[in-house]
């Protein structure tokens, strides 16, 4: 068994789509990034990559790289996914916070856990997802931006 780690902030603007675990969400501003900038899936991406001692996110899909330009993360899950498969690991549970000031992420916490556990083809029980504000406190409690931490157990 090999835990890892996984934390990502994006900042959010106006004129953005709001995509979180694969969900558009409506809201007025949205995660400012080279992909859908889905700052709980990046998060996840990295926990995973950090169990199996491969790097990060950033080493494996590029912000430089034009085919990654507005790419549903979910794809570099998949993709995070079956690296980790071929090396042999499967994954165990993951565990994830979104620190969010707005909007309320709880209903849409069951679908978002479904998502997930579609694109690393595991049980939805294997995924949860937890959110928090920040109360009011500092860049995320401001609304400048929204942060996601994740923990993977691979097996
Ligand atoms: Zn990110």
């Amino acid at each position: 068994m090999r835990i890892g780690l996984g934390y990502d902030v994006h900042r959010l603007v106006a004129g953005r789509r709001l995509v979180l675990g694969g969900i558009d969400i409506p809201f007025d501003k949205g995660l400012l990034g080279h992909s859908d900038a889905d700052v709980l899936v990046h998060a996840i991406c990295d926990a995973v990559l950090g169990a199996a001692a491969m790097g990060d996110i950033g080493l494996h899909f590029p912000d430089s790289d034009l085919r990654f330009k507005g790419i549903s993360s979910l794809k570099l899950l998949a993709s995070t996914t079956s690296m980790i498969t071929k090396a042999g690991f499967e994954v165990g549970n993951i565990d994830a916070t979104i620190f969010a000031q707005a909007p309320k992420i709880s209903p849409y916490r069951a679908e978002m856990q479904r998502n997930l556990a579609r694109t690393m083809k595991i049980d939805p029980d294997c995924i949860n997802i937890k959110a928090t504000t920040t109360e009011g406190l500092g860049l995320i409690g401001e609304g400048g931006g929204m942060a996601a931490m994740s923990v993977a157990l691979l097996t």
